[in-house]
């Protein structure tokens, strides 16, 4: 048996180890932990609909009127009206003709190379693709080919040699907002990549939807391209919408196939019917009008300009998340604590979330963030950096 203690005392050592903060507030621009108040730069709640009056208000209708447990699978007894509502206008707003509801975005992104891939078949990669999209892609028993970061003469590459190893399905997936990273991926350049190859794609936009596009309908309403072009979106609930779960958008066939195949979709207890409910209000706001997302997109430049005045160098980014590059983990981890004990949650993210050498401060900005927060952060990070 292994030495549990002593592999635990090794990340310790090299700053990898792993706590959790303990919350004592809802989530919001400004957060209280350990009796302590923090201005919020680590949630992916980016338009503060996690803890918004209306969500609130329909999660507590819901509960009051279907209880809280859904008691069942969906294909047992525990697909709920609200669900069936939620999945219909979640389609209507990404622009599919079905949508299918999990419990989890990672639930969700298993189930998808689970139904298409086995054995025989190939799942092209980003190779900064989040953990979920790399763990669906091992499990499904088909086998796993990666390209470099957002690299698509590298995918063509990876595509040829799957066709001339004879590969049988071929299922190409990327994040659409790199998760640890910010930036894009040129969905125009895999659109094209996979209709030549004759490759399913699929995008997973856990960080694109209600944050970029008309009214936040996503990566693909953002880089102009149709939902004809790319036959799996994936997106997540528990992010900008503000409540928990996922789904994946898809043709008629396509979201009945996973219906009769997913092991993560049929093996689990359904989502509460009061988060399909909460989601639902969530979905009305972003309809109503793109104010949060103007106040977000204001935010985003307003950073990343403060910061160039400040010589302090971000990541390519033009989304909420904004990392700044820090190298080691120690020394990343002991910023994160410096940044906390001046009033700021900013996470420290370390391998193997990403890769070696490559920890960094993710920073993410909020609809609610005010202009003076902005510049206490980036006059804060400007002293701190510099000692380094
Ligand atoms: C958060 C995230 C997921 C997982 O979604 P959960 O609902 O939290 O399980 C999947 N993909 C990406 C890119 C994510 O950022």
């Amino acid at each position: 048996m292994k030495n549990l203690r002593q592999e635990l005392e090794q990340r310790q050592q090299q700053g990898l180890y792993r706590r959790r903060k303990l919350m004592q507030s809802p989530q919001g621009r400004e957060i209280i932990i350990d009796g302590q108040s923090l201005l919020n730069f680590c949630s992916n709640d980016y338009l503060g609909l996690a803890n918004h009056p209306e969500v609130k208000k329909a999660f507590i209708a819901a509960a009051q009127q279907y209880g809280v447990g859904s008691g069942a699978a969906h294909l047992v007894n525990g697909h709920c009206k609200l669900h069936q509502q939620l999945e219909e206008e979640l389609a209507d707003f990404c622009g599919y003709p079905r949508a299918l509801l999990f419990s989890t975005g990672y639930m969700a992104n298993l189930a998808v190379a689970q139904s298409l891939c086995g054995r025989g078949d190939s799942i092209i990669e980003d190779k900064l693709n989040h953990a979920s999209l790399l763990d669906a892609a091992q499990l499904s028993g088909g086998k796993l080919v990666r390209y470099q970061h957002a690299d698509y003469n590298s995918l063509q590459a990876q595509l040829e040699n799957c066709r001339s190893n004879n590969a049988n399905e071929i299922l190409v997936s990327s994040d659409a907002v790199f998760s640890m990273d910010g930036d894009e991926a040129n969905i125009k350049s895999m659109v094209q990549h996979c209709k030549q190859h004759d490759a399913w794609l699929m995008l997973d936009d856990a960080h694109g939807l209600g944050v970029l596009g008309d009214h936040g309908r996503g990566s693909l309403s953002h880089q102009v391209v149709t939902p004809q072009q790319v036959p799996i979106y994936m997106a997540t609930l528990g992010k900008a919408m503000g409540t928990a779960g996922a789904f994946v958008a898809a043709s008629e066939d396509l979201v009945e196939y996973l219906i009769q195949t997913a092991r993560s979709y049929i093996y689990t207890t359904a989502m509460p019917a009061a988060i399909a409910a909460a989601s639902i209000a969530s979905l009305n706001i972003l309809r109503e009008n793109d104010s949060k997302q103007q106040a977000l997109l204001h935010n985003i430049i307003l950073f990343k300009r403060l910061a160039q005045q400040n010589q302090i160098t971000l990541m390519p980014s033009d989304t909420a998340i904004q990392p700044i590059l820090i190298g080691r983990a120690d020394q990343t981890l002991q910023l994160s604590q410096q940044l906390f004990n001046k009033g700021f949650h900013i996470a420290a993210i370390r391998p193997p979330t990403v890769p070696k050498n490559t920890a960094r401060l993710r920073i993410t900005l909020r609809a609610d963030h005010t202009e003076k927060d902005l510049k206490s952060l980036i006059n804060t990070l400007s002293d701190l950096l510099q000692t380094i």
